[in-house]
């Protein structure tokens, strides 16, 4: 990686992060994050800023979000000891289990928190982008569910690759528009919700899907999703007697391993693990492993780690797991590889796949292929540090990848 930041500006951060004094009012995470957007969306973001502090931590606002959690959403989410994995990898192994969250996924606990900010600021739709398809899902089903009515933007490439998802938005209520312009995946869906927002700030609300983009997005995302950290921390210390070792949790935009990884932050005995598709290389376009990878840059809104070459221009980027295939990373992860508090690896397809299969036969569980990253890394770690307590997010489910699992682990067998 680039060195952007020297070893003493490196104290100073991670002194800030510890006394939780971040991210700025400019919503910088030291270097990275900020507002890198075009004018024109200047109001719709400052108007989204003024909601998040005033109803952010609001009580009734809290209250009403809580409710929804647990009654819709089924929360708190178990945590599991993997009895048979911790045998084989000699560790004790221990899920968070967000596959079991409505909707198989932790995309829902931040798509349920927006649409509630959204009826709070008095928008009269939502509009939200979705790459695979799960916060395409997400939303559609929160807004059902809160009576909002809702537009996903979908690269045409992705809804012909992910048509079943497709077919559940629609089901939900949603209305799907296929993105004809730019890559026609994730990175034009983005660009067209934001084009949406721009000619309409009042009355919209873009419900976006994970820890990135411009201020105050990684921030808010981050705030959503953490409480699948504070269950989990709560739910180790009733188990356990003690915190983890390790947190691990795979990495795409960033949004569920910040979720976990938040409220250990400032338990500097825990170390942080967090995963990023490896594909089937090192190569620029084998990957879509940013951190590992990447160097910084502005994309979408944020300044960040991204894969990008020598001209700055945004690389193609390759994974096994549609929902990690993304060239870019939340800037809160930036920073925190930046200053030495969590640990940022990649895991290639052929690992994850191998830790999808053997945590059905072992545990009974079927993993998402994004999540089977974070199982293939814990694996690696255990084999390092044997003995140790590992908490793993299970980010989601695998039922959504069977197309992706015929064609490869089952692709041999009758
Ligand atoms: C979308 C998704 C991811 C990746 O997104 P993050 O924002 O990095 O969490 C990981 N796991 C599952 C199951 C997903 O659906």
């Amino acid at each position: 990686m680039t060195q952007v930041i020297s070893a003493a500006e490196a104290k100073t951060l991670l002194a800030n992060v510890m006394k939780d004094a971040y991210p700025d009012e400019r919503g910088r995470f030291g270097p990275f994050g900020g507002r890198y957007v075009p004018e024109t969306l200047v109001p719709a973001l400052d108007r989204l800023q003024a909601g998040v502090d005033r109803y952010l931590h609001d009580v009734d606002f809290l209250e009403a979000f809580h409710a929804e959690l647990k009654s819709w959403v089924g929360r708190p989410t178990p945590l599991t000891h993997a009895r048979e994995l911790s045998k084989r990898w000699g560790a004790q192994i221990y899920l968070k289990r967000e596959d079991l969250a409505h909707t198989g996924a932790h995309k829902i606990n931040n798509a349920v928190g927006q649409v509630l900010l959204a009826k709070k600021l008095g928008a009269k739709r939502v509009i939200a982008e979705t790459g695979a398809g799960q916060h395409g899902v997400a939303s559609a089903a929160a807004c059902a569910r809160l009576d909002m009515p809702c537009t996903v933007y979908m690269g045409e490439v992705d809804m012909e690759r992910q048509a079943p998802n497709v077919g559940r938005m629609k089901l939900l209520g949603a209305t799907v528009v296929p993105v004809t312009s730019g890559d026609r995946t994730l990175r034009a869906a983005v660009d067209e919700a934001l084009r949406d927002w721009v000619s309409d700030p009042n009355g919209t609300y873009y419900c976006l899907g994970s820890a990135v983009g411009p201020h105050p997005y990684p921030y808010l995302v981050r705030e959503l999703q953490s409480v699948i950290g504070r269950e989990a921390r709560e739910q180790m210390l009733a188990t356990t007697g003690k915190l983890p070792d390790s947190v691990i949790a795979c990495v795409g935009g960033g949004s569920n391993a910040i979720g976990i990884f938040y409220p250990f932050v400032k338990d500097t005995e825990v170390q942080m693990l967090g995963l990023e598709a490896g594909g089937l290389g090192t190569g620029l376009g084998q990957n879509a492993a940013s951190l590992a990878y990447g160097r910084p840059g502005v994309l979408q809104g944020a300044y960040s780690l991204l894969l990008q070459d020598e001209h700055g221009q945004i690389q193609e980027t390759h994974s096994v797991s549609a929902g990690l295939d993304y060239p870019g990373v939340g800037p809160e992860h930036s920073l925190l590889m930046s200053i030495g508090r969590v640990k940022y690896e990649a895991v290639n397809d052929e690992d994850a796949l191998a830790a999808l299969a053997e945590c059905c036969a072992a545990e009974g569980i079927l993993p998402a292929i994004e999540s089977s990253h974070a199982l293939a890394g814990a694996k690696r770690h255990a084999s390092e540090h044997p003995g140790k307590t590992l908490l793993i997010g299970l980010s989601g489910r695998g039922d959504k990848d069977m197309p992706t699992l015929q064609k490869t682990i089952l692709k041999d067998q009758v």
